[in-house]
């Protein structure tokens, strides 16, 4: 077999079959397939696409290029959570500790800020000490000890996803249903838990934009994880506007503790719920989510999340003092409200404008080796359809540097729209996929 005649026969819209794509998979891991080939391959793919059953040996030949885990020693359900990437989505940080504190293991290996999107991993690291390097065998020493893991993505699991990632970052292949459904699917089934919620974004501060995009990619790794016998749900909520108020990693830290102990947005509160009640429903613990989301609800009121939430950060090394006293967390020199320049109903809260202009600030990457200012980011105070009267504060900006200042106050007054009607809110979700 040669890695040329795949390129061409992809490039021409043909079908690989199992061996071709192990083949391929293979030879890139080991080296064998030079970046060039492997790049032309994956923009053939964006171009031509993939079937069902394509994409499905892709995930499975790059869960199997390396260490997959086998949760099965711990005698229980494990549950694991994915979101596609959004902006102010600190989920992560409220519903792991709410599940795993409902007596449901939570195994979650989480990535960094990608893009304009935010990272659980680069969040969790506001908090000092925090460790997100642990090891297969510490991951699931925790899980078996504690039952709440959140740590970084272990190298020795599916390494061909993380070279082929590092590649399609920088040759305009990330934006392709399959390869994104694959990419994140290896990752879930070698990092061995049994049930995976996927939380799908969909709208302007999502890699999926359109509805019927998520859908897609919904039903897709859905459909991947069945064939390698894992349970799995798909939800596809909003991501028009931000998720919450914070954006920007300590802030958002800040307000996930603010949840966790009772007092978080409400939008943010019910997203938490509603996803942790479908957790729990496929770890089978809930016999429904109505039943779920009650269970939810009580370990969030009687304070059993924030305590594991705490032994979370214990466990991984962080010094507590900075989660039981968020002042203490990083703070920008810079913090200012900006006040509404109109009076009327907000039309648009522009995500993806947003989440730009945090990563601006220095909350995210412009490149790989960019340092994050964990301080940095803004604050979103109202949501699409609240009416506002000029003057009104709108939006605060935790900045480190006076220039950067103006010019993020330019950029996030330019994500909102405004309407005299009444606009109707958004809504959390728009469905989900099993
Ligand atoms: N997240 C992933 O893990 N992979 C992709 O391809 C896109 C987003």
């Amino acid at each position: 077999m040669r890695a040329v005649d795949i390129i061409i026969k992809k490039r021409d819209g043909g079908e690989l079959n199992p061996e071709e794509i192990e083949f391929f998979v293979k030879g890139f891991t080991q080296g064998e397939i030079p970046d060039y080939q492997v790049s032309a391959w994956a923009m053939a793919v964006v171009l031509r696409g993939m079937t069902d059953q394509e994409a499905t040996d892709l995930a499975m030949a790059m869960a199997h290029s390396g260490e997959v885990l086998d949760l099965s020693k711990i005698g229980r359900i494990v549950v694991d959570k994915h979101s596609t990437g959004g902006v102010g989505d600190k989920t992560t940080l409220v519903v792991g500790p709410v599940v795993s504190a409902c007596g449901l293991p939570v195994g979650k290996m989480s990535g960094r800020g990608l893009g304009f999107s935010g990272g659980t991993i680069d969040k969790m690291e506001a908090i000092p000490g925090f460790r997100v390097n642990l090891n297969p065998q510490q991951f699931i020493d925790q899980l078996c000890t504690l039952g709440i893991v959140v740590t970084g993505q272990s190298a020795n699991l599916a390494p061909a996803d993380g070279k082929l990632y590092a590649l399609r970052d920088v040759t305009g292949t990330v934006q392709s249903i399959p390869l994104i459904a694959s990419s994140v699917m290896s990752k879930k089934i070698a990092s061995g838990a049994q049930a995976i919620l996927l939380d799908v974004k969909v709208g302007s501060g999502a890699f999926m934009e359109t509805l019927e995009k998520g859908q897609q990619l919904a039903r897709l790794m859905v459909s991947i994880g069945k064939l390698s016998n894992r349970r799995v749900i798909a939800v596809l909520s909003d991501m028009n506007q931000p998720l919450g108020e914070a954006v920007g990693n300590a802030i958002e830290l800040k307000e996930a503790i603010q949840t966790l102990i009772g007092n978080g947005p409400q939008d943010f509160m019910e997203h938490c719920l509603a996803i942790s009640s479908y957790m729990l429903v496929l770890g089978n613990l809930a016999g429904d989510l109505k039943i779920g989301q009650e269970m939810a609800e009580q370990a969030l009121m009687k304070g059993s999340a924030w305590k594991r939430f705490r032994e979370l950060v214990i466990a991984q090394n962080g010094d507590v003092r900075f989660v039981d006293e968020p002042d203490r967390l990083p703070k920008a020199g810079y913090i200012e409200t900006v006040c509404s320049p109109h009076t009327g109903f907000i039309a648009e809260v522009n995500a993806r404008k947003v989440g730009e202009a945090a990563v601006e600030l220095g909350a995210g990457r412009s490149n790989k080796a960019d340092k994050i200012d964990m301080a940095v980011g803004v604050e979103i105070l109202h949501k699409v359809g609240e009416k506002i009267d000029q003057g009104s504060p709108l939006f605060v900006i935790h900045a480190s540097q006076k220039e950067k200042l103006a010019k993020a106050k330019e950029d996030i007054l330019s994500a909102y729209k405004w309407s005299e009607e009444k606009t109707a809110p958004l809504p959390l979700f728009y469905g989900f996929v099993e």
